[in-house]
């Protein structure tokens, strides 16, 4: 329930943003890349799986814009940590050379996982990587790179809630939470 603190799998989790917070988030990042993309030829959305699903179906509903989305699998995460170590990339149904691709990510942490994506992107050929991310957390960032659009910039604390789960659940939770220190 709205404003109370949750248990995840044995963790205590407490109230971070609410939903209304995350739509507004949503709605500012949504009128971020529509005026970016304006009058020019449209990316493809790449989603990020599993934790950027949330969010990309209310990216996409608040775009309006007429975009084609694939969803991809690339995970470096176990427990609350990341492990450092990315594996391959699954799901890419349609070749990318010469296209622009837009990244819709929960969350870039470490950021290293996105640097490796953003990397096999090029190697494919993309015209143009963007990243929107719902949620970064600029102490824990150790990229070379700019995430374009940012819903939330977080603390170095773990989240759960709005499609991120802690070992498997909490991905329902419409608001973000975050650990209880
Ligand atoms: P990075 O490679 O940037 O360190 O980690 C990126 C991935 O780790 C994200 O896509 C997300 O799946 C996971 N992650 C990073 N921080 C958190 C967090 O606070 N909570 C949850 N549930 N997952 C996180």
């Amino acid at each position: 329930m709205e404003g109370e603190t949750v248990e995840v799998a044995g963790l205590k989790f407490t109230p971070y943003l609410s939903q209304s917070q995350i739509a507004s988030r949503v709605g500012r990042v949504a009128a971020e890349i529509r005026s970016y993309y304006a009058g020019q030829e449209l990316p493809i959305l790449l989603c990020m799986l599993n934790g950027a699903f949330v969010f990309a179906a209310d990216l996409l509903r608040a775009l309006q814009m007429e975009v084609e989305i694939e969803f991809i699998r690339y995970s470096s995460y176990q427990g609350t940590a990341s492990c450092g170590e990315v594996s391959e990339i699954l799901g890419l149904r349609q070749p990318l050379r010469g296209k622009r691709v837009l990244v819709v990510e929960d969350i870039v942490d470490s950021g290293l996982t996105m640097a490796r994506l953003m990397q096999e992107l090029e190697r494919q050929g993309a015209k143009e990587v963007r990243i929107a991310a719902m949620f970064t957390k600029p102490e824990a960032f150790r990229g070379n790179y700019t995430v374009h659009h940012v819903g939330e910039e977080l603390p170095n604390r773990f989240v759960v809630g709005y499609g991120l789960d802690y070992n498997g659940l909490g991905r329902g939770l419409p608001e973000l939470y975050i650990r209880t220190e």
